[in-house]
């Protein structure tokens, strides 16, 4: 059940110090009600330790990523200060764009200065893609693929770094419209990007794709956008055949999603997001580098994290700037104000299992199933040894209890007359002055003090009897 937010304490420094909180972890409850925001990354954090161990044992993982997770590879996003907008306010002053979001409207193409601009920024991006490495949350979704824990990767970056470790990018699927054959097509992809990819050029009539050359890289390097060879082949087919001339050759733009027009696979997108969120079983959403400004992007996280709840997972965003927190009460359960990056680094050093690649967790496995068929295999060895001992040594012979003590009886009256015997010999300690005419013989009974403690009082009375019957003879 929900936490009430006001329930929810971020405990001090000290109290998560503290040796019961290392020792015995606490337990928290993580699902909020109200988006609550960790600022450090403190090993202390009881919040943090439960989102570790929940992430660790999670199976589905739905990673949700925005233009954050690329700056550290030094691609500009739209937005900050540093971002692509500022660096086109710098070149082009007179520009009449207001904003990002205006430099990538659809509105552009209306504009023949904007188009211009829009080339030649277009260019600028693809050159530093291309000389770009993937960050380190870039080989945190790729462990997730290899690890088998990664449901899905939604991204609005174009950057398509993903692509550089292995990881299947939706921009690659194909037309095939069968159900089966989207179902599986699908369960391929481990990268869904949601704006499109900027490694592909398509064409504003036709929609042809083609790839980048380096003829038409100077060409947007001068701020212009080739003619599509398809539409070109097109009309000269038409003019060949004596057909009418339509006049309209299509212009290759960057196949990416602009504001105000449609993702080209738009429904191909939502018809896999339904089989994840329906079939997939999601159980912890990931939300990295973004401020989700994005409507179609909201509503992806509200579906997702729906489903997360319902099976008992939670909902973190890692993103250094703060999103408000007014509209994702009960969406998203914690915001992790850090870079990407760092908040990678520090998963590594908590939970460093988590990091062992599938091949290492497998061998780990083996070599324990051997060691403990090893441990078995003694054990069984160990417990034969013992059989063959018993049966090679003869048991002894039982002896009864009355008879132990009829032996020890004996052996004491065997000491006895041998104390007796002996004791005799030896000097007397003490003897009784009897009168002369008491004297009859010259051996004289003697009185012995026994002062050795094995001589029980009951061995002394029975010898003091013995000696008065000496007496009375
Ligand atoms: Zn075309």
């Amino acid at each position: 059940m929900a936490k009430d937010a006001k329930c929810e304490q971020t405990p001090s420094p000290r109290a998560s110090r503290s040796p019961s909180s290392l020792g015995s972890p606490q337990k928290v409850e993580l699902k909020t009600e109200r988006l609550t925001p960790i600022a450090e990354l403190d090993i202390g954090d009881v919040r943090l330790q439960q989102i570790n161990r929940i992430l660790n044992r999670s199976r589905k993982i739905v990673v949700l990523t925005g233009a954050g997770i690329s700056c550290n590879a030094g691609i500009p996003d739209f937005r900050s200060s540093s971002g692509l907008y500022e660096l086109v306010k710098k070149q082009f002053p007179e520009l009449p764009i207001m904003s990002g979001q205006e430099m990538f409207d659809i509105s552009l193409f209306r504009d023949e200065l904007k188009i211009s601009v829009f080339a030649t920024f277009m260019e600028k991006l693809y050159s530093s893609v291309q000389m770009a490495q993937p960050t380190k949350t870039h080989k945190f979704i790729a462990h997730l693929k290899n690890r088998n824990k990664l449901l899905r990767c939604y991204t609005q970056n174009i950057d398509g770094l993903e692509e550089n470790l292995g990881l299947e990018m939706s921009n690659n699927e194909t037309n095939d419209t069968t159900i089966t054959a989207f179902n599986s097509r699908w369960k391929n992809f481990d990268v869904v990007q949601l704006h499109g990819d900027l490694n592909s050029l398509a064409c504003t009539r036709c929609f042809h794709v083609f790839q980048w050359s380096r003829y038409w890289c100077r060409s947007f390097r001068r701020g212009e956008l080739p003619t599509c060879p398809t539409c070109e082949e097109q009309n000269y087919k038409r003019f060949q055949q004596g057909k009418r001339q339509t006049g309209i050759t299509g212009l290759l733009r960057p196949n990416i999603v602009l504001y105000g027009e449609n993702h080209p696979s738009c429904e191909f997108i939502a018809q896999g997001l339904t089989l994840d969120v329906q079939r997939g079983k999601p159980d912890f959403l990931i939300i990295m580098g973004t401020s989700l400004k994005v409507d179609g992007v909201k509503r992806v996280v509200r579906q997702i994290s729906k489903q997360v709840h319902e099976r008992g997972g939670i909902v973190i965003l890692v993103n250094k700037t703060s999103i408000g927190d007014s509209s994702w009460h009960g969406v998203i359960d914690y915001q992790i104000m850090r870079d990407c990056d760092e908040w990678v680094t520090y998963l590594e050093a908590q939970i460093p299992d988590f990091f062992k690649t599938q091949e290492q967790i497998d061998k780990l496995r083996q070599l324990r199933r051997e060691a403990s068929d090893l441990r078995k295999k003694a054990l069984e060895e160990q417990k034969q040894n013992n059989l063959l001992t018993m049966i090679k040594t003869p048991p002894s012979t039982p002896v009864r209890k009355d008879q132990k003590q009829a032996q020890s009886f004996d052996g004491n009256l065997e000491n006895v007359k041998k104390r007796l015997v002996t004791t005799s010999k030896s000097p007397c300690k003490r003897q009784k002055k009897l009168p002369d005419n008491e004297k009859i013989s010259k051996r004289k009974p003697k009185y012995i003090h026994y002062t050795n403690s094995q001589l029980s009082q009951y061995i002394m009375k029975r010898h003091l009897l013995f000696k008065s019957e000496k007496l009375m003879l």
